[in-house]
């Protein structure tokens, strides 16, 4: 979807992206750890003697919450969503660094939120308890109406003060939550395991948590990433109630 009546051409997204840019992470980086408090210099050449044995240790440290050999291992994301999104994200203080785009240093692009056709848009329920189905037609057409139309009288206020010789800094608060944002975030698996215990609803969550679907969205592509590199200790993670460490 996009726009050509405004100078700048106004999009709108549904989908949220994550980039693994960078990486040293991997099942082996835990073994490491764990066994160099018993093993010593040794260490490295016990790790590929015995698959199932080291299979069984990352296990046992993850059932019991022996978490700081789950943090030798780093993986630097690059994030595009919605600020509102970024608020959330940036509430997990702990295992974390993050760069966000400025919106002093550079003009904001017109690039805004509104949600996919599969996007579930009713609440029901009560706090705690919620639940969300499916909208109608004529909801979603609401709803993207409403945020289009919206979205670009905010943009076109932005570029009005621009023009008028306002700074970046100032202009930028008419600028709405739902405009995207791009950020590097940094973690290792323990911070990122935290992250998604907290921001993913998963069946074999044995503490479930209810969060907002779009930073659901991006925390499903990180773990999809995060899987790849580290199967045993994601296999782990699941098989104990998706509990950080
Ligand atoms: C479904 C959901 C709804 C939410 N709703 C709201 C809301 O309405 N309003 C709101 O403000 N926030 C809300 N939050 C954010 C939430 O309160 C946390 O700030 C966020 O989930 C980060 O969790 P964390 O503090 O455990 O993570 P991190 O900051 O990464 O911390 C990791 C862990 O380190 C320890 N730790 C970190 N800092 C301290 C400290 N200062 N003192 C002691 N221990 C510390 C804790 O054990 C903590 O679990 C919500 C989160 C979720 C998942």
């Amino acid at each position: 979807m996009s726009d050509t009546s405004t100078e700048t051409a106004v999009q709108f997204r549904g989908e949220v992206t994550v980039d693994l840019v960078k990486h040293s992470a991997a099942d082996s980086d835990v073994l490491w750890a764990a066994r160099v408090s018993t093993a010593g210099e040794q260490s490295l050449e016990e790790l590929t003697k015995d698959p199932e044995r080291s299979k069984g240790l990352i296990n046992y440290l993850m059932r019991d919450r022996h978490g700081s050999p789950f943090e030798h291992n780093s993986m630097t994301f690059f994030i595009s969503a919605p600020i509102f999104v970024f608020r959330e994200f940036m509430r997990h203080r702990v295992g974390w660094s993050y760069n966000e785009e400025s919106g002093r240093y550079r003009e904001l692009q017109p690039v805004f939120y509104v949600p996919a056709q599969e996007r579930k848009l009713v609440q029901q329920g009560r706090p705690g308890k919620y639940e969300f189905v499916d909208g109608t037609d004529a909801q979603h057409r609401a709803t993207t109406e409403a945020m289009e139309a919206s979205y670009r009288q905010a943009y076109d206020a932005y570029q009005e003060m621009l023009a008028a010789g306002i700074a970046r800094e100032v202009a930028r608060a008419v600028l709405p939550v739902g405009l995207f944002s791009s950020m590097y975030a940094t973690c290792n698996a323990r911070s990122l395991m935290h992250f998604l215990g907290l921001r993913t609803q998963h069946e074999l969550a044995a503490v479930p948590s209810f969060p907002q679907r779009e930073i659901e969205m991006v925390g499903e592509k990180m773990e999809a990433e995060w899987a790849k590199l580290m199967p045993l200790t994601h296999a782990a993670f699941n098989g104990n109630g998706r509990i950080a460490p």
